[in-house]
């Protein structure tokens, strides 16, 4: 019997859509593609796009302060949370529309319920409907974790913060990561008073030290009170708020409390284990190079897959699934020398080795500069911008590149293409700087800080 669909997507986030997108406009397949909630995924609906509007909105407390320095008589009245999020509501609903517009044009059939896996070739629709497709994508994404904890119920996380109706005064971030640390700047930036508690010895593992270090300091001295090797013992409903007992004996009131401490595939539920395909214990759908589970028809993409958990990413291995499956040219996504932005104040930008990663493979030089920008030094502030290169000492590949600083995610998009390339130090210094920015002290510094 003839399959329904030639690729049937379980999931329109960013993987989803693109591989949908592309396997019916670019190869003639019919496709159709199964979301339960909004069209987009969490990029559009709950991640990059409204954080990343929020980031914006809350940068203009600064900008005002700047502003009268530079001899503009301004005066910033009160932040107008319902009045903000009302225009944000409106943009995501616009990007969820073009979202589904694009989708119908390249003539993708779209059901606005969930789907499960029933077996290789069919999927179940909530109303118990069946299609079936030679080919199917799971790509359902992921969710915020919450750890089990005496009052975990009193809680929002990540999810939550965008439709909340009144910004509170004061909020108790828990977690040390991306979203933890962007919320934090955006809510401290918007007026609200923010401690942020951390388990562990500093804020964003996994990122290059002195990166860290540089972000928690200007983290604190924005005025966020971050508390490190800090966590929550319990949360206790009280009459003014939430009441918060803290593993270092602090205790305190808060008006929110949002956990960002990690976030779990999407996988419970989908009948993928009763059809073949293999989870790891994370939840995580287990594939191969080219997205393939232990189950040969059906394909994962994105952060069902926890593999690296980007919006870009994802859209990366959507198209190499189409490219393997439907083009005949078989494409592993390359998760390679990814860059990649965390929006604190100032944002961290970042890609390739760290310097303790890169140490440990082998003899390296450390270029690194700090110092005070132009821009906000004029205006009185005391920010600094910190710029880093790992060199490798016998190869001169910069091995990785650290910007901390205003923009630092527009820079290091630039920076990744050279080093994606495999540019050289001398490559870099060769460059003529561009004057005066932030960006040309990638190519002026002379003298390494550190080797070894
Ligand atoms: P992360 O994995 O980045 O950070 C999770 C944080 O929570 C860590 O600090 C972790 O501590 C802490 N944590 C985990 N479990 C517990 C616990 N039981 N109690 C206390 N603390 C705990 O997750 P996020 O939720 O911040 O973000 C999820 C992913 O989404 C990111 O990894 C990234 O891939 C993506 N993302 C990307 C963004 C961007 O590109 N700008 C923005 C937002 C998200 P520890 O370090 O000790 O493990």
């Amino acid at each position: 019997m003839p399959f329904d669909y030639d690729l049937f997507v379980i999931g329109g986030g960013s993987g989803g859509v693109r591989a949908a997108r592309l396997a019916a406009a670019e190869a003639g397949a019919r496709v159709g593609l199964a979301e339960e909630y909004r069209m987009g995924g969490t990029c559009v609906i709950r991640g990059c796009v409204p954080k990343k509007l929020m980031v914006f909105a809350s940068g203009y407390a600064g900008a005002f302060e700047d502003a009268r320095a530079y001899g503009w008589q301004v005066t910033a009245g009160g932040f107008d949370w319902p009045a903000f999020r009302a225009r944000l509501e409106a943009e995501l609903s616009r990007l969820e529309n073009i979202y589904r517009t694009n989708l119908q044009k390249a003539g993708v059939e779209i059901f606005d319920t969930r789907a499960t896996l029933a077996d290789a070739h069919t999927v179940r629709l909530a109303d118990g409907t069946e299609k079936t497709a030679r080919h199917i994508l799971i790509a359902t994404g992921g969710r915020p974790f919450v750890p089990a904890f005496e009052g975990a119920e009193h809680v929002i996380t990540s999810n939550e913060v965008f439709k909340l109706a009144q910004l509170p005064k004061r909020i108790l971030i828990v977690g040390g990561g991306y979203i933890a640390c962007e919320f934090a700047c955006i809510l401290n930036g918007l007026g609200v008073a923010v401690t942020q508690f951390y388990r562990g010895a500093q804020i964003l593992r996994g990122f290059d030290d002195e990166a860290r270090g540089h972000v928690a300091g200007a983290m604190r001295d924005s005025g966020i009170d971050l508390r490190l090797g800090t966590n929550v013992q319990r949360v206790d409903r009280v009459e003014d708020g939430l009441w918060v007992k803290a593993t270092d004996g602090h205790d305190a009131v808060y008006d929110a409390v949002m956990y960002a401490t990690g976030r779990v595939p999407n996988t419970e539920g989908l009948g993928l284990e009763a059809a073949g395909v293999a989870l790891k214990s994370s939840g995580a759908v287990e594939v191969d190079a080219y997205s393939q589970t232990a189950v040969p028809s059906v394909y994962a993409v994105g952060d069902a897959t926890d593999r690296i958990n980007l919006t870009p990413v994802a859209i990366r291995e959507g198209a190499a699934f189409v490219e393997t499956v439907f083009k005949g040219n078989p494409t592993r996504p390359d998760h390679d020398l990814v860059a990649g932005a965390v929006f604190t104040q100032p944002e961290l930008g970042t890609v390739g080795l760290t310097e303790e990663d890169a140490r440990s493979r082998g003899p390296i030089e450390v270029y690194a500069t700090a110092f005070r920008p132009m821009q906000s030094g004029f205006a009185g502030r005391e920010d600094r911008v910190m710029m880093k290169l790992i060199v490798c000492a016998t190869t001169r590949r910069v091995l990785g590149c650290h910007i901390v600083a205003d923009h630092a995610g527009e820079m290091i998009q630039l920076a990744a293409v050279a080093i994606k390339m495999g540019a050289t130090k001398e490559d870099f210094d060769r460059t003529v700087a561009v004057h005066p920015t932030l960006a040309e002290e990638l190519v002026t510094m002379k003298t390494p800080v550190r080797t070894g």
